[in-house]
């Protein structure tokens, strides 16, 4: 059925002032309840995959972070856990032999954090030589600097990062305010101790390093922004990533402003540009690159064309033409995970007994929420997932954010406009 112009109006003033409305789908879990299935999500298997591997373990436990993770536990449960993960993977690929991978990301949590790290990479390498790729494959691996910048006295996890094959390495850096960052329980790592380490990666041969920022944490202001891009001069990466402070699935009262969250994006996108790196706006990936989109493989493909992912790990989502799922310690209350490493002791695999087979139009909107990261989503890829009738169907929403300067149509895409980024989560929720 579809909406009418007045209704869309109605809708989108009711829901512009709402937190919920950002990059999260479906809005609440139960949502999703109806269409439960028992079973694991089946995949195409003529299509390519990519794997997404989460390790959630973290030396520091940061109390503005939505993702699944627990203090690093046991060197006895981390061997578990990576058992675990690799046989997973393993039976995967017995599974589906024929499937070429496009994409290969370690996150977490934070990988850098596990003890075994270099035999883990060692492991991941051998896995890695074994395979197929699609042509433009780009793995990528998360790290924090607190568990890489003194590298060179221990383990050398970096030098493994890179026999692994890794070229590209993501670490969060968030603010580079002590006054931002200690409230929420997070180390603030020197300018001159982060240089230093990126100069070793690239000498590595490590050579795309991105930093991720964050802006709307509480405290935060233009001030500390502006200071953070003084240190992203500094340290000049190849990339950089922008993400909102989400509080979705945070137990907290504090709510980010939209429009402090918009000013605070404008500043960091106008002090990007200046710094030359390219990103159009309203999409939260900088690449110094111009014909870089400043993503992994996995991210690229899975946000800008809706291609299928499979995770491993606790908690971690994979998506198919024939629906989602998540990987058991998704909903699981996180003081369980921390405090009875529950997971970890009593898992051989964390795959979930069902998964949520989705009609064309959750699947859609689930593919829109995530590429809203680029403010905005291809319509071509919108049209393979929910057929030619994807047009008569979202005919009025499209009119709608074109006539409101909402968003515009360049090429096969639909981007927000600067009025539309300002409530992107509102704009891009039409669709649902
Ligand atoms: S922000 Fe990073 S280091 Fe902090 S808890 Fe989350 S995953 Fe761990």
């Amino acid at each position: 059925m579809t909406t009418s112009y007045t209704d869309l109006q109605h809708l989108f003033e009711q829901r512009k002032k709402n937190p919920l409305f950002n990059t999260s789908y479906p809005l609440s879990p139960d949502d999703w309840a109806k269409y439960s299935t028992p079973g694991t999500l089946p995949f195409d298997s003529s299509g390519p995959i990519a794997f997404y591997i989460h390790i959630p373990f973290c030396s520091q436990i940061c109390s503005f972070c939505e993702y699944t993770k627990m203090r690093v536990p046991s060197r006895d449960l981390q061997i578990n856990y990576l058992n675990a993960l690799g046989n997973q993977i393993e039976r995967f690929i017995e599974q589906h032999p024929e499937m070429k991978i496009y994409g290969f990301d370690i996150g977490g949590g934070t990988p850098t954090s596990l003890d075994l790290f270099p035999g883990f990479m060692m492991w991941i390498r051998e896995f890695l030589e074994s395979q197929t790729f699609t042509f433009n494959f780009e793995p990528s691996i998360e790290g924090s600097f607190d568990t890489l910048v003194d590298d060179y006295l221990g383990q050398h996890k970096s030098f493994y990062i890179a026999k692994a094959g890794f070229k590209r390495l993501s670490l969060g850096v968030q603010s580079t305010s002590n006054t931002v960052l200690t409230p929420l329980h997070r180390n603030n790592i020197s300018a001159a101790k982060m240089g230093k380490a990126i100069d070793e990666w690239h000498r590595l041969g490590i050579s795309k390093i991105n930093l991720d920022l964050m802006y709307g944490l509480p405290g935060q202001t233009l001030e500390n922004i502006k200071k953070d891009i003084d240190i992203i001069r500094e340290l000049n990466p190849e990339q950089v990533t922008v993400y909102e402070f989400r509080t979705n699935q945070l137990k907290t009262k504090y709510k980010p402003d939209s429009d402090i969250c918009f000013n605070q994006y404008c500043e960091l996108f106008d002090g990007l540009s200046r710094l030359g790196y390219f990103g159009e706006f309203g999409r939260n990936t900088f690449s110094r690159d111009r014909y870089d989109l400043g993503l992994s493989s996995y991210l690229r493909h899975r946000m800008f064309d809706g291609w299928q992912y499979k995770g491993f790990g606790i908690s971690a989502q994979s998506m198919s033409p024939f629906g989602v799922s998540y990987n058991i310690g998704k909903n699981e209350a996180i003081e369980k995970l921390i405090d009875q490493n529950w997971l970890i002791k009593n898992g051989s695999t964390y795959e979930a007994s069902t998964y949520y087979q989705l009609p064309r139009h959750e699947i859609l909107n689930k593919f829109i929420a995530i590429s809203g990261y680029s403010g905005g989503f291809s319509l071509a890829a919108a049209k393979n997932i929910f057929g030619n009738e994807f047009d008569t169907r979202y005919s009025t929403v499209i009119r709608f954010l074109r006539n409101e300067n909402l968003a515009t149509i360049k090429g096969d895409r639909l981007q927000l406009t600067e009025t539309g980024f300002r409530h992107y989560g509102t704009a891009l929720s039409l669709f649902y």
